[in-house]
């Protein structure tokens, strides 16, 4: 069994976006997968979180103290991690995953999904980096990257270091696989 680390949105968002997250976080309980996330009970961290919990899952929310009340801390964690900055909390949410999933989000999510990509495209671990992308809110981003490489500024084997998926089984059974 495996430690996924999902990184998804703080603020308020549509309900398919709330339900994605609560599906993940379901189904990874379902499959004896602990839930490691940011630790916060609010928008997709939080029906991620719950959602694993009711499933009989184990969250890990690791959470700054700064953001204890902007991002409603999880209390209901299993366990609840907290740091003193966002550069512990964000190199302890990487240590204790086996994989990543990143789902919609805004600035803070996409700064984590970065940051895991290029770390794992510079050989700097060997986790697998999936972005569940089911709605095509990232077809944006895709798109840009793409052509970014057509100018030699990405390269393929960048581009080949993420998986994207397209529901919920493929997200898990690509961050799984190791
Ligand atoms: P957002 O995608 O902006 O809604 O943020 C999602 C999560 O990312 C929240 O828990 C934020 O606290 C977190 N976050 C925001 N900025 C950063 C950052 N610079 N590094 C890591 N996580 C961040």
């Amino acid at each position: 069994m495996s430690a996924i680390c999902v990184y998804c949105a703080s603020g308020p968002v549509e309900q398919r976006f709330l339900d994605l997250a609560a599906d993940l976080g379901a189904a990874l309980a379902t499959a004896g997968h602990t839930v490691v996330s940011g630790g916060g009970n609010i928008s997709m961290m939080g029906a991620l979180a719950e959602s694993a919990r009711a499933a009989g899952g184990t969250t890990v929310g690791i959470i700054p103290r700064a953001l204890m009340e902007r991002e409603v801390a999880d209390l209901g964690a299993d366990e609840l991690v907290v740091t003193e900055t966002m550069r512990e909390r964000k190199r302890l949410m990487d240590d204790r995953a086996d994989g990543f999933i990143t789902l919609p989000g805004g600035i803070g999510t996409l700064e984590e999904l970065f940051e895991t990509w290029t770390a794992g495209y510079l050989g700097m671990h060997d986790k697998p980096v999936v972005l569940l992308d089911p709605f095509e809110f990232y077809a944006p981003l895709l798109g840009w990257l793409s052509d970014l490489r057509g100018q030699g500024f990405v390269s393929r084997n960048a581009l080949d270091r993420l998986l994207v998926a397209e529901s919920v089984p493929m997200a898990i059974r690509f961050a799984t696989a190791r």
